[in-house]
């Protein structure tokens, strides 16, 4: 089993240590468990995360 890329990402609000697999897409949603924040894969290459606004208000 080849050794799963490095893909530690941190959390953009709080730095904490996001657990993302391999099988992120763009529009997943990803939850810090740190702080809860939400946020969107907006890119794959590179990776990049913006934060998910819940329009429900
Ligand atoms: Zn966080």
């Amino acid at each position: 089993m080849a050794p799963a890329p490095d893909l530690a990402r941190e959390c953009p609000d709080c730095g904490a240590e996001l657990d993302l697999t391999e099988a992120e897409e763009v529009g997943d949603l990803v939850d810090c468990p740190n702080c809860g924040a939400a946020f969107e894969v907006v890119a794959l290459e590179p990776f990049t995360l913006a934060p998910f606004v819940d329009e429900e208000k």
